[in-house]
């Protein structure tokens, strides 16, 4: 992963680190959307192996 620039005053920062080394102010963490994806794809799987569907299943066949 690259290094980001402070905002501030332009002295790169490591991707990791969440305060610039020169000048101390914030620079965002830089979160890649394949990130989020992977999040994303881990919550589903997580949702479908904890619920019950054929309890589910049979709930709603009685309608
Ligand atoms: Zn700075």
């Amino acid at each position: 992963m690259d290094n980001k620039k402070c905002p501030s005053c332009g002295t790169e920062v490591h991707f990791d680190d969440d305060v610039c080394y020169a000048c101390g102010a914030n620079v965002p963490r830089s979160i890649p959307w394949l990130a989020y994806l992977v999040g994303g794809v881990i919550a589903v799987a997580l949702f479908l192996g904890l619920v019950d569907w054929s309890y589910w299943i049979d709930y709603f066949s009685k309608f």
